[in-house]
């Protein structure tokens, strides 16, 4: 028998879509995510998500701007509501950002958002988090940005992605045009033709005009050879795409694509209306007590990010926790699955406040944010009912190293004990010299501005001034089978050993051409560029 909660969690899991976008810095994820939002009513205005980039600790402006629209808005949620779905976006902070916590967040997502810059294509850092994503098999949907710009091939576009990716692309929407000659989109849902009109920085929900494919005034409109080479391009499409695959979608093996201007608005909502029909609602999760679907009527969530609050007079941080299964209510208690304790849910994260409701409850596939008790780690599970625990988040491999320095020996206790606090939470990862007389912690990072926050906080929050000193080298692996496997191959050339925090060796190497040398010469060693899970 359907319990009356089975029921509640079964409708709020079907509305819910929870996505995560994946870009290159200046692909437009702000202009995009600005005009999503204004589908739901979340905004009013464009320029605000710009606004609220540059004002990013502003928080007074934010707890007001979600006291106005009705929203939450955090550095890490986006909720909205559109048409019958309840949507959880969640913000993958940009490049001068790019830390471990983008990689995180796609821990909570159950669908990516790939968004290119139809004149660039794949970029770096859009393929890092591919791979992430492609880890967990998370259905990618494909956004081609800027058509009204001169822009690639759409047929190369698509290749690019089969081939480096190795992903199947479908094409739902197709470009007539690009750049200054861009017309619109074929849709081939509804076998119509979005006819594309330049207006002035579209900031509300563009009109489109909407053609039939027959209709004899599209010949009229177009120019003869777009005209011709649109014939020649549906006559493709339905040879190399005849079917959308969504078994294949779901786990992750082909991108439905979509073609648009996110500046202009163009494409925007066709996209947003395909994408909520094709993406994968919450479901089931691995646990350790088995998959465990929302329905399951015990709360669980997990922890997937941490943040401090730079304002160094309060020295609170907020954990961010992904909603797997059951109902959240505040004030509830639940377990926490590492330490045993059990831990109040009493004190839901200040930038919910405004909207007491939207915290009040939440169901699986949302985000809440509670000020972190202290016991909070990346990764950590909390649940009612039966003990359990959801999978770690592993850490990726980092590209930025460094020592890093306490000149001043009187503040040895504050920078050990600061470093550590550090490390737990998540900020960077640290490493050591396998050299015992080199006692100074190696930072390990993705992103620059992970170096930073670290020297940032060492000063405000344990009060130890610190100095840098960056390392050649770009590429770290784990290795399988640790210290023992290693003995076994006996000297590596390129490459320099130092351990993790668990003690585990892993290799830095400047490039991945010298990583590559060492795996070619050493077929025996296996190396991860991804750490084990410690449980
Ligand atoms: P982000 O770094 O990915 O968040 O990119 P932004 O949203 O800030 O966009 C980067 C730049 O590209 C800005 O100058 C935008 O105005 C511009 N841009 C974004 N979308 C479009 C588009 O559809 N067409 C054109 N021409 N420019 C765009």
């Amino acid at each position: 028998m359907t319990t009356e909660l089975e029921t509640e969690l079964q409708t709020a899991a079907r509305r819910r879509r929870n996505f995560a976008i994946i870009s290159h810095p200046d692909a437009g994820k702000t202009t995009l995510t600005e005009k999503l939002l204004l589908y739901g009513g979340a905004i009013h205005e464009a320029g605000s998500v710009k606004a609220r980039r540059t004002q990013r600790h502003a928080t007074s402006d934010w707890m007001e701007m979600e006291q106005q629209r009705g929203i939450s808005i955090t550095s890490t949620v986006l909720q909205f509501e559109y048409k019958k779905y309840h949507i959880n976006l969640l913000d993958t902070p940009g490049h001068q950002d790019f830390s471990e916590d983008t990689y995180r967040t796609l821990a909570a997502a159950d669908n990516a958002v790939m968004l290119e810059d139809a004149a660039k294509g794949l970029e770096p850092q859009t393929r890092k988090l591919f791979e992430v994503c492609k880890l967990r098999s998370l259905p990618i949907f494909t956004f081609f940005n800027k058509l009204d710009r001169p822009s690639r091939e759409p047929l190369d576009l698509l290749d690019e992605i089969e081939r480096e990716l190795g992903l199947q692309t479908y094409p739902v929407n197709w470009p007539i045009g690009t750049g200054d000659r861009f017309k619109g989109v074929f849709d081939r849902r509804q076998r119509k033709i979005h006819l594309f009109e330049r207006t002035k920085h579209g900031s509300r929900a563009a009109l489109d005009t909407v053609m039939e494919l027959g209709d004899p005034r599209l010949e009229e409109l177009l120019e003869p050879d777009l005209y011709s080479q649109f014939k020649d391009d549906l006559e493709l499409l339905d040879e190399l795409w005849d079917e959308l695959d969504l078994d294949l979608v779901a786990t992750g093996k082909m991108t439905p694509v979509f073609f648009g201007s996110a500046m202009s608005n163009f494409g925007v909502e066709l996209f947003l209306d395909a994408f909520l029909d094709y993406a994968l609602k919450p479901s089931a999760r691995k646990s350790s007590a088995g998959e465990l679907p929302p329905t399951y009527e015990e709360f669980t969530g997990f922890v997937f990010k941490l943040q401090a609050n730079m304002d160094s007079r309060h020295r609170d941080r907020v954990a961010f926790i992904r909603v797997c299964t059951g109902k959240f209510e505040k004030d509830m208690n639940v377990t926490h699955a590492r330490s045993g304790k059990t831990v109040r849910l009493s004190r839901p994260q200040k930038l919910f406040a405004q909207d007491r409701e939207s915290i009040d409850v939440a169901y699986p596939g949302d985000v809440i944010g509670l000020n972190n008790p202290g016991v909070f780690a990346i990764g950590d599970t909390i649940y009612t009912g039966q003990k359990l625990e959801y999978e770690g988040i592993p850490c990726f491999s980092p590209e930025l190293f460094a020592y890093l320095r306490n000149p001043n020996p009187s503040k040895f206790k504050q920078f050990r004990k600061g470093v550590s606090e550090l490390q737990e939470e998540g900020a960077v990862q640290i490493m050591y010299s396998v050299d015992e007389s080199k006692r100074e912690p190696i930072l390990a990072a993705v992103g620059q501005l992970q170096f930073e926050v670290v020297q940032f906080r060492l000063l405000s929050e344990y009060n130890v001034e610190t100095s840098i000193d960056l390392l050649p080298y770009g590429v770290a692996r784990w290795v399988d089978g640790g210290w023992d496997a290693l003995a076994k191959v006996g000297r590596l050339f390129n490459t320099v050993t130092v351990k993790d925090s668990w003690g585990r060796p892993v290799l830095l190497f400047r490039n991945e051409w010298n990583c590559q040398q060492v795996e070619g010469e050493h077929p025996v060693l296996k190396l991860n560029a991804i750490a084990p899970v410690v449980s």
